[in-house]
């Protein structure tokens, strides 16, 4: 069966507009348990290390440079198959083809701007999870 952990970030824009209150109720609503979850900014290091897989791509300095543009929250919610289940739940990548009522489509602004993070697989919600959070940090 698939985990029941993901690591997910509400991103530099969202939070400007104050959409950190709407999206935790939309957290809720979709029976996500926060695990663990803070406040925080990315320096331009840290979000090269958290999107390295991305290095490659010829977005990567547009992505790192609005990821370490203003605060964040991360978090790390627990639910049955909850990599899939908030992919799902967050919409496509680009808020203008997400499905209505997912959150990228309420809070997203463009394809960079999208609103939130969501980790693609079991293995990297791990070490997503463990790239913001120490062990007691989680409960
Ligand atoms: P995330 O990893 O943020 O949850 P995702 O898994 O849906 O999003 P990825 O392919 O992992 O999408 O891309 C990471 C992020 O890079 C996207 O959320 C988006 O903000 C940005 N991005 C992806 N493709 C482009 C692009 N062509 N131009 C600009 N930014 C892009
Ligand atoms: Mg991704």
């Amino acid at each position: 069966m698939s985990g029941n952990k993901t690591l997910i970030m509400i991103k530099p824009t969202a939070v400007r507009k104050a959409y950190i209150g709407p999206i935790m109720g939309k957290i809720a609503e979709g029976g996500f348990k926060i695990k663990a979850m803070k406040y925080t900014c990315l320096s331009i290091e840290q979000a090269k290390a958290f999107y390295a897989v991305h290095s490659e791509r010829p977005f990567f300095g547009e992505l790192t440079e609005f990821m370490s543009s203003g605060p964040i929250v991360a978090a790390i919610l627990e639910k049955d198959n909850a990599v899939e289940e908030w992919r799902n739940f967050i919409g496509a990548t680009n808020p203008a083809e997400a499905a209505e009522g997912t959150i990228r489509k309420l809070y997203g602004t463009s394809l960079g701007e999208n609103a939130v993070h969501g980790s693609d697989s079991d293995e990297n919600a791990e070490i997503e999870g463990n790239f913001f959070f120490s062990a007691t940090e989680r409960y």
